[in-house]
């Protein structure tokens, strides 16, 4: 951005004078905002509201970085030699097959990038601003100085803002200032000119933290200009990380890169030294050459450096990034948007899922069902959402006016729950629709189902000041102005949280009596009663007093009058009880962790099939939790399936006792308090819809739908992403080391190497390397979710891998070396061209081999991966063309092979496939550790 360009807000000076003054240099209306056209010339002017990112790295330069690397440096000396003995058909050769390598890497390394970036721009902050009148959400990166944006309990703040009006609002600023605590804010001004930055107390700093209370801002800075543009380098995002299973995978190209260089050196010694005629190494042209000392080593040095060729598995490291890359954008299709590669790899190993209750087991769908006031029972009739319906005395079954004179304490109720809440009701195309939290929503339909509407409410009642809702306190009030002397302070939160505050119980005319013991029990009774309904339960006092005195919470919120309880439905997601069914068959414990009541969780567990009748004994509660130290309660959660009313901190202890009993642990959460648990699950999973800027942040996982189900799908996708990742780590080595075994035992058998240099990096480029790709696009097997979570620390070879490998390249080497060496007896002209092609054609059957680990490919059914029947065309018409093609015959040392002699090669083509089967068949199909 330009510095000139941006008004005063650039000198972020605007804290000392009020607010009215910046609304004026701004040119901007608090009522309506910019208008979109004035928003979008804004932008034009001071640039996009983001810091200034890294230089991006040029295509010429990625390019070139292809060919750093010891193998392909290894393969242009080897061209260049070429060059220098006159062989410029095999320089030039072994030069295309190097370029065409590099782009191939540029290309993947660009997808996966390409995948990375998309998934960046999803993820991407959006802020909720006044425009056109209208509140609006856009992305934070086009937010322009003069918005007006609104800030509440965990939130990023998007830019830096001058605050319009705040409530409660403290912001955490640790990231900006260094200071821990976070910092109450308000919006006078102040006077200060020069107040250091944690000082400046009416002003919202870019990159800080909501953590409590909420406001509106205007904005007077963007993008570089804020005081965090200021601090460079603070880029989130999403790290491009190499996950534990690449780094295994690096270490391992490391290591056999070391055995091929110690190999290279053993064969060039063992070639050189022997004298012997080395003349059917290399097509009958250049005989010429062995004359020469020079040209024996060169040809020892030709044959050292394509082994190194087929020990290295090239672009193994490209192909994984790709496939975890594919894989997310596959999870975004089932609405997992990963944050990190990592987590799609733990994601296979997870053991236990730890869900929320409200919004992801269930709808989020609330309707005020029934009630409690005055001592008496209450339904509430009527469709969802729609603001008409009756309310039905439990005891008379008769429907009453809740605006009567004798119904005091209803209309009361309903009242206390509109007023003390923000959710709005509209009419949008002809149908009702609530904007905001679903819980309040459903109190203000109740309240609209009584005549009551928020606006003529707050005519009479208009709010002076509030104290937000937090999970920590598990209620909110708000402050109204009930006449020009009496205040009215309106509680709504859960009812075992709020009855102990209360003194009175609101009657049935309007008049209070004392809240005794036997009182408070009946209530309480009450609130089990609608609970163990699955309802979850809300509870509705308040208290009339002068003036206010104090704005401490706990002076607030004290002597208050019971007015009554509200109970809602909230169904569970219908898709929920087989996810969980499904988790179970996969050896993953779901659990429930909420903030809500003991008996509504255990209801919702009940319907959903998490737990059966009779099972309160798996039900613990926040206060338990809380009463156990960390060694009891990692006992206490071996059985336990629902923990109700517990706090943050308690999910934080949760995840520390799940993880101490080995399990790897999947957890969600919304709030802004949830990121310390979500950062210290393996798997933090965070809400899309309804989650705040803060968790998501943190979570290595969000939920676009916000639905358990989509965990659950996340999981399956995981594992199958893991098992492709293996099938051609496993295919592609196992052809490797066939490849190192032939060329080696030749050696040793004192016979020419089959196989040429050229020959090799067209079999590892084209022939194995497409049927490989095409293994990472191979779709869940049937029983993918039969199995147990695969350990974490599973090494990729491990005993199981081991064998798996050494039977395909034994077979597959023996096939090869035996066809050589018989041909050399009946065909010694085509003796090369037939080890070539039997390699070449064996490695398309063992790719059909390869597709499970598990299940005889005829399971799968054998052509349902259609990319593998593509990338099997490519690479048979690769082999046929340097058969075949006259052009090519002399550059890749073929003979074309008579149908007789191709057909004679069908045994040994087959036989590692078969013998892959085979030892399948034998393993049975018991689950497979590595
Ligand atoms: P979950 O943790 O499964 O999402 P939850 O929504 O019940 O469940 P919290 O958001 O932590 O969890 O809420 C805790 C309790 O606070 C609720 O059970 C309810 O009693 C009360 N509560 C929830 N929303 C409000 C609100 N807007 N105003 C007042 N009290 C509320």
């Amino acid at each position: 951005m330009n510095a000139s360009t941006q008004p005063p807000a650039a000198k972020n000076r605007f804290h000392n004078q009020p607010v009215a003054e910046t609304l004026r240099q701004l040119d901007v209306q608090l009522q309506s905002g910019l208008t979109t056209e004035g928003a979008r010339k804004r932008l034009a002017q001071h640039g996009p509201n983001e810091l200034a990112s890294q230089p991006r790295t040029p295509l010429w330069r990625l390019f070139v970085n292809q060919f750093l690397d010891f193998i392909v440096l290894l393969l242009i000396a080897a061209a260049l030699i070429s060059f220098a003995l006159r062989d410029a058909i095999e320089g030039a050769a072994i030069l295309a097959i190097v370029v065409i390598n590099a782009v191939i890497g540029l290309v993947q390394e660009q997808r996966a990038d390409a995948a990375i970036e998309q998934l960046k721009r999803l993820a991407a902050p959006t802020a909720q601003v006044l425009r056109d009148g209208a509140h609006v959400t856009v992305a934070s990166r086009d937010l322009v100085p003069g918005d007006i944006v609104y800030l509440e309990a965990g939130n990023f703040v998007p830019a830096d803002g001058q605050l319009v009006e705040s409530f409660n609002l403290q912001i955490d600023e640790s990231s900006l200032t260094g200071e821990s605590t976070p910092g109450q804010k308000q919006s006078e001004a102040v006077s200060a000119a020069d107040a250091p930055i944690g000082d400046r107390t009416n002003m919202a700093f870019s990159g800080t933290t909501v953590s409590r209370g909420r406001a509106t801002a205007v904005i007077v800075a963007t993008g570089a200009l804020t005081e965090m543009g200021t601090i460079a380098g603070l880029m989130s995002g999403i790290a491009h990380e190499h996950t534990p299973l690449q780094r295994r995978l690096n270490q391992l190209g490391r290591t056999l890169g070391i055995a091929a260089l110690i190999l290279c050196a053993l064969v060039f010694a063992l070639e050189a030294a022997r004298n012997t005629d080395l003349g059917l190494i290399t097509r009958s042209g250049i005989v010429a050459y062995f004359a020469s000392e020079g040209a024996r080593l060169t040809n020892a040095f030709m044959l050292a450096t394509s082994l190194a060729v087929a020990a290295v598995p090239e672009g193994l490291s490209a192909i994984v990034t790709i496939n975890l890359a594919l894989g997310m954008r596959e999870m975004i299709k089932r609405h997992a948007l990963v944050r990190r590669l990592t987590a799609v790899e733990t994601l296979g190993s997870a053991t236990i899922i730890c869900s929320d209750k409200t919004g992801t087991l269930t709808q989020n769908v609330m309707t005020v069902v029934r009630g409690y006031c005055n001592g008496e029972f209450f339904r509430v009739t009527g469709e969802r959402g729609e603001p008409r319906g009756e309310f039905i005395n439990d005891r008379s079954n008769a429907a009453v006016d809740p605006n009567a004179p004798d119904h005091a304490a209803l209309h009361a109720l309903l009242r206390g729950g509109l007023l003390c809440s923000d959710a709005l009701l509209e009419k949008w195309e002809g149908q009702y629709r609530t904007v905001g939290d679903p819980t309040e929503g459903a109190l203000v339909v109740a309240a609209a189902k009584s005549g009551l509407m928020r606006e003529a409410a707050e005519e009479a009642y208009s709010r002076m000041d509030e104290i937000s809702f937090d999970s920590e306190r598990k209620m909110m009030s708000t402050l109204h102005r009930a006449s020009s002397e009496a205040v009215l302070v309106l509680v709504k939160g859960a009812p075992d949280v709020v009855l102990g505050r209360c003194m009175r119980e609101r009657g049935a005319s309007g008049a209070d009596a004392v809240l005794d013991a036997a009182a408070r029990a009946r209530i309480l009774a009450a609130n089990n009663d609608l609970a163990a309904q699955g309802l979850r339960v809300l509870a509705v006092a308040e208290r009339t007093v002068p003036a206010l005195t104090s704005k401490d919470p706990d002076v607030v919120e004290s002597d208050l009058t019971f007015v009554g309880l509200l109970g809602m439905m909230d169904p569970p997601r219908p898709e929920v009880a087989s996810a969980i069914r499904t988790a179970a068959t996969a050896g993953i414990r779901t659990v429930m962790i909420t903030g809500d009541y003991p008996a509504t969780a255990h209801a919702i567990a009940k319907q959903i099939g998490l737990v059966g009748d009779g099972t309160d004994e798996l039900v613990v509660s926040g206060a338990e939790i809380s009463a156990m130290n960390d060694e009891a309660l990692s006992e206490r959660v071996k059985l336990a399936s629902v923990f109700a009313r517990v706090s943050p901190e308690d999910k934080l202890r949760l995840v520390g006792a799940f993880k101490h009993n080995g399990h790897v642990v999947a957890m969600t959460g919304d709030g802004v308090n949830d990121a310390p648990a979500l950062k210290r699950a393996d798997i933090g999973v965070a809400m899309g819809i309804t989650g705040t800027d803060v968790s998501k942040e943190v979570a290595d996982m969000v939920l676009t739908d916000d639905n358990f189900a989509s965990i659950v799908s996340a999981v399956e996708q995981g594992r199958v992403i893991y098992a492709n990742i293996r099938k051609f780590v496993l295919y592609l080595l196992g052809c490797n080391i066939a490849e190192i075994i032939v060329i080696l035992g030749a050696s040793v058998a004192g016979l020419a190497s089959p196989l040429s240099a050229i020959q090799l990096l067209w079999l590892n480029l084209i022939t194995d390397g497409a049927p490989a790709l095409a293994l990472g696009l191979e779709r869940a097997e049937p029983d993918v979710m039969n199995q147990p979570p695969r350990p974490p620390q599973e090494p990729v070879i491990g005993r199981h891998m081991l064998g798996r490998l050494a039977t395909q390249s034994l077979v597959l080497a023996a096939a090869v070396l035996a066809v050589y060496v018989l041909a050399l007896r009946f065909a010694p002209d085509q003796a090369h061209t037939m080890a070539f092609v039997t390699l070449a054609l064996a490695e398309l059957p063992l790719a059909y081999a390869s597709r499970s680990e598990r299940l005889p490919v005829t399971a799968l059914g054998v052509f349902s991966n259609r990319a593998l029947q593509l990338a099997v065309v490519v690479s048979l018409m690769g082999i046929l063309a340097v058969v075949y093609v006259p052009a090519l015959q002399p550059i890749f040392d073929t003979t074309p092979l008579s149908l007789p002699n191709l057909a004679a090669l069908m045994p040994a083509i087959f036989a590692p496939a078969l013998a892959v089967e085979t030892a399948k068949r034998m393993a049975g199909r018991n689950p497979i550790r590595a």
